[in-house]
């Protein structure tokens, strides 16, 4: 589906991003994958994608708190591919306490890497999907785009921003043949939160089972985690034709958190 075309997917190197890629890369779509990780694994995961699918793949390791490293990153891209033709902003980082005890360089760096690096990507990447007269851009929010949860301020006042950006930047763009759009996804079992579980369990003075029980799955009417195969999936349509009639949209995918 996608042949030809180039994806650059933020935070590939683990997790929902890493779904991302691949589901990207079986349809067809070279790939440059980003984040941090062991060198070999990165390597063996980009080798295996091109082999499986036959498409290019490369590896970025920028670091996405950093503007000029964005750019960087940007520049390599777009000279190689000519088209960042699907984005996908995907990087993320969490980080649970108090917001009177929220270390303050923290805050700065969830800031940097999960709302502004969005915005350098998008205004690096527009320019040669406007001259194409095509693009996606998908937004890896979260349900906490949508909704708050205590002690995850800096986390949850990003991916609120982020929502923002998506339905500006949509009016935007919206007659260029360019969209862009906000997945939400509720929990989903990553790096991401099996490290925030015994923060989350000493924040609120519960065992670590408690906070799989009755904060995460609580949330969940399904009591299951999200999958990171079912929001691949969602990434993969948002990014075809198919789906060119949906912009500006924040979409959960949260097993009926945000209905309640
Ligand atoms: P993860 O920890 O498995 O992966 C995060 C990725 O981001 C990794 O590849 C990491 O190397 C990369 N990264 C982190 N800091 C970076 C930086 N400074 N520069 C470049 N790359 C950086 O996490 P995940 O759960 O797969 O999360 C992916 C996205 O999904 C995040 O934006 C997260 O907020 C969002 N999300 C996750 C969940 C969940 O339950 N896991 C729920 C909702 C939203």
């Amino acid at each position: 589906m996608f042949k030809g075309k180039t994806a650059l997917v933020t935070g590939s190197t683990s997790g929902i991003g890493r779904g991302i890629a691949e589901q990207l890369a079986a349809q067809g779509a070279n790939v440059v994958l980003n984040g941090f990780g062991d060198a070999a694994q990165i390597e063996a995961l980009g080798s295996k994608l091109a082999a499986d699918y036959g498409v290019t793949v490369r590896y970025d390791g920028a670091d996405l708190s950093r503007q000029d490293q964005i750019e960087a990153m940007m520049a390599r891209a777009l000279s190689e591919f000519a088209c960042i033709d699907i984005l996908v902003n995907n990087a993320g980082v969490q980080f649970v306490a108090p917001i009177d005890e929220f270390p303050v360089d923290t805050w700065k760096t969830i800031l940097a890497v999960n709302l502004s690096a969005s915005f350098h990507t998008v205004r690096l990447a527009l320019p040669a999907m406007k001259a194409k007269g095509w693009g996606r851009i998908i937004n890896i929010a979260s349900a906490h785009a949508l909704v708050a949860s205590p002690f995850k301020g800096a986390y949850v006042a990003a991916k609120h921003g982020i929502a923002g950006l998506t339905k500006t930047v949509a009016l935007e763009v919206a007659a260029q043949g360019i969209t862009m759009n906000a997945v939400c996804p509720g929990y989903v079992w990553t790096p991401l939160v099996e490290k925030q579980i015994p923060d989350t369990a000493k924040a609120r003075g519960i065992t670590e089972q408690q906070v799989i029980d009755d904060v995460l799955l609580k949330a969940q009417p399904t009591k299951k985690f999200v999958t990171i195969e079912q929001v691949a999936a969602l990434t993969a349509f948002l990014a075809s034709d198919l789906a060119a009639s949906i912009t500006g949209a924040i979409i959960p995918i949260d097993g009926g958190w945000t209905a309640q």
